[in-house]
């Protein structure tokens, strides 16, 4: 059986370096098909980048294959400078991706891709040994490449996707060490057949293979939570929408039922709202909800246990769960404060109000979310009807 493995490994290190070569042209055609295609890409610069990688890639291994036939500048140091610089663009690709791109990650990748060009380039000039390149050659992809697939493991918000291409790409670039240790003691250059070197070059095929459908899953991955997030958050205020309130205020309202906790819902209607629009234009209308949003969003306003969502046009519903006796009546009350008090920098005389209705219980039984959120609103006609700027609470002879 491990004869069969062993078998299996040993296969030709020029036939790989031609695959390799080969494998890496053909992902430049597919990544920079898509980046030249698609005119309105959000992100240019990464797709760039990627194919780039892989060109620089497929000429290293194109030089590389070449040894004693080019000359040594071209295939030793341009390839192996080219390589470093192929991985290089691959990384920093990956922290693209996962947004980890900060000056500081990119400082470090760079000094590394400097240390490593240095240092292979230095060496060969002083001592130019076959096994001393090897060995350079492979700490240098090792020590660029290291760097994002530990990120890739620590990343935020963590995925098992994003941890499982760290420990590939970890995994991957640590079967290029046992090729630095062979070379330090064997003399072999990049073409000998070995089995460390035949190892780390199917491992290099690899993560060729796994780093472009890698590459394709992580920006799967990051387009499902922009679309995700567009579908669950309103455009204008950042506040939960609609439709996902729908689903967790249903969440909540069954957890409290469980509980037998109280449950708070304030209903807010900007007062005159379409008037604000007609006389100060929609822009400084959007600024209003804005503000409305901030209001029913703070902090300072609101308990962490509460939902607020922009329901509709000019309404606001917030879900209070686990309220003590009293405490929506203060929470709509500082609401209602801090509208009064706002003021706008381009009309420094205009004030305007809200009206707020408010149903408050212990769900139970037949009790429905919807029912709750019919009362707050019956409340909240009745505020309308009152004369507006004023918080009311549901009765039952609203019905
Ligand atoms: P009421 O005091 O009875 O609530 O009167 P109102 O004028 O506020 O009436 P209503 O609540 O029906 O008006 C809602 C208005 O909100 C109508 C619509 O033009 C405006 N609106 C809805 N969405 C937006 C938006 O995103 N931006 C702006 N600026 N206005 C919006
Ligand atoms: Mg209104």
């Amino acid at each position: 059986m491990f004869a069969m493995f062993h078998a299996l490994l040993d296969v030709e290190v020029k036939t790989l370096i031609a695959v390799l070569f080969w494998g890496n042209l053909v992902s430049v055609a597919l990544i920079l098909s898509y980046r030249l295609f698609i005119p309105d890409l959000r992100n240019r610069f990464l797709f760039s980048c990627a194919s780039m990688a892989k060109l620089a890639q497929a000429a290293a291994y194109f030089c590389l294959f070449f040894r004693g036939v080019l000359p040594d500048i071209v295939s030793v140091n341009m390839g192996n400078s080219l390589l470093f610089t192929g991985f290089y663009l691959e990384a920093l690709s990956l922290l693209i991706i996962i947004q980890a791109l900060d000056r500081r990650s990119h400082g470090l990748l760079f000094g590394v891709l400097g240390v490593s060009l240095l240092l292979f380039n230095g060496i060969e000039l002083v001592y130019p040994d076959a096994s001393i390149r090897v060995v350079s050659a492979s700490a240098g992809v090792f020590l660029i490449m290291a760097s994002p697939s530990i990120r890739l493991l620590s990343a935020r918000p963590v995925s098992p996707l994003k941890i499982t291409v760290g420990i590939f790409y970890l995994l991957f670039t640590v079967l290029l060490i046992p090729r630095a240790f062979y070379a330090l003691f064997h003399d072999i250059t990049v073409l000998s057949n070995a089995l460390a070197q035949s190892l780390a070059f199917i491992s290099l095929i690899l993560l060729l293979m796994f780093g472009l459908s890698a590459f394709l899953l992580l920006i799967k991955e990051n387009s499902d939570e922009i679309i995700s997030a567009l579908a669950t958050t309103d455009y204008l205020t950042g506040l939960p929408n609609r439709r996902n309130f729908s689903e967790q205020a249903t969440r909540l309202f069954a957890q409290g039922k469980q509980a037998h906790s109280a449950l708070s819902v304030l209903f807010l209607d900007i007062d005159c709202f379409k008037e604000i629009n007609d006389r100060y234009g929609h822009a400084f209308g959007d600024a209003i909800l804005l503000k409305v949003a901030r209001l029913v969003r703070s902090r300072r306003s609101l308990t962490s246990s509460d939902f607020p969502c922009r329901y509709g046009g000019d309404e606001f519903i917030v879900l209070l769960h686990d309220v003590l006796p009293g405490e929506s009546a203060q929470i709509t009350g500082r609401i209602m404060d801090e509208v009064a008090k706002t003021r706008f920098a381009e009309y420094p005389d205009f004030a305007f109000t809200v009206s707020i209705g408010v149903h408050e219980g212990h769900p139970e039984g037949d009790d429905t979310l919807e029912n709750y959120l019919r009362k707050a609103d019956l409340a909240l006609y009745a505020a309308k009807n009152g004369g507006r700027n004023q918080v009311v609470e549901y009765r039952d002879d609203m019905e």
